[in-house]
């Protein structure tokens, strides 16, 4: 048994840690995404790893493994890699980087990575049953049972961002319209603020956000307002909940989750976002499944995407 790595490559960040046998974090580092080509960004993921050794002194031989989380589509056939925010369009980079650091390379799902990690060594770390969310840029979900990764046929399972609506007028980045990741992923929040303000809604948010700025407008900024007072940025949280409670119901009828694990900047905006949706699932659920259902937001903060990948690629090898 020896050491693993972790690393979940996002657009703008990479988050790496190296982990002892056990499962322990021994160090992480967070570093800008290299994005001018896919061999520049293979090279700064190989030498992050190499670094990682250096730093804790363990021998390249000792490695067993590198997880790789992104966000992206990964053929489970062909092992190619297409991800829209990342330089990598058809690139196998699971063996490009075996390559380059010489042990076996899992690359996998940013969210799937994300919900293992929780479901593991945060939040769900205590149950069986673990459905994970997040909303960030986008809306994923991932669902985990007994310790394994449901991935479904072609490993698509968890697109739930996609449903759409009748009621929603959005068009989505995957050119429908009405998918549920137009108004509950960050971004949404951020557009549904904007759409009040431009249909003339008074008090700190319009205040702080004129015309000229709302394209700066993020989905902290309507928290902040929320949190100073302003009661059409609380609205938001309540409507997100809302909607985002259309697919959780189905879900947990579906699945029965012994708890569901939210992540991502909505998230972050804690009870004024969680209490209205709990209730929401709570009062259209069988009594059966609100008794025992928990919704919670992650534990791990930005470090559940390397528990998950560098562990899912621990248990890979050993599999
Ligand atoms: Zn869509």
């Amino acid at each position: 048994m020896g050491y693993r790595i972790g690393m979940d490559v996002g657009g703008t960040n990479i988050v790496a840690g190296i982990f002892d046998a056990d499962g322990k974090l021994l160090r992480r580092s967070k570093t800008r995404t290299v994005k001018s080509s896919s061999n520049e960004l293979l090279e700064q993921l190989a030498s992050l790893c190499k670094e990682l050794l250096t730093v804790e002194q363990i021998s390249e031989e000792l490695l067993i493994s590198v997880g790789i989380g992104l966000p992206g589509f990964i053929n489970k056939e062909t092992g190619l890699v297409t991800a829209a925010n990342l330089p990598f369009n058809d690139i196998p980079v699971a063996e490009r980087l075996n390559v380059l650091i010489g042990v076996p390379v899992t690359v996998e799902n940013d969210v799937k990575m994300i919900v293992y990690g929780e479901s593991l060594k945060g939040a769900g770390k205590a149950y069986s049953h673990v459905l994970g969310i997040t909303l960030g840029t986008g809306m994923s979900s991932a669902w985990v049972t007994n310790g394994s990764l449901h991935g479904g046929a072609g490993g698509l399972a968890g697109e739930i961002g996609h449903i759409a609506f009748a009621d929603i007028p959005y068009v989505c980045g995957c050119g429908m319209t009405g998918c549920l990741e137009t108004v509950v992923s960050a971004s949404g929040v951020a557009r549904q603020a904007r759409d009040g303000l431009a249909a003339g809604w008074v008090g700190l948010l319009a205040d702080r956000f004129p015309s000229e700025l709302r394209d700066e407008l993020t989905s902290k900024d309507v928290w902040q307002a929320y949190m100073d007072g302003d009661a059409f940025a609380g609205q938001v949280f309540q409507r997100t909940a809302s909607w985002l409670s259309r697919v959780i119901i189905p879900s947990v009828a579906l699945l029965s989750p012994d708890v569901i694990i939210v992540g991502g900047g909505v998230a972050a905006a804690g009870d004024v976002f969680f209490e209205p949706l709990r209730a929401y699932v709570s009062e259209n659920l069988h009594p059966l499944y609100r008794e025992r259902l928990l919704i919670v937001p992650t534990l791990l903060g930005e470090d559940s995407g390397i528990y998950g990948s560098a562990e899912y690629a621990a248990r890979q090898r050993i599999a």
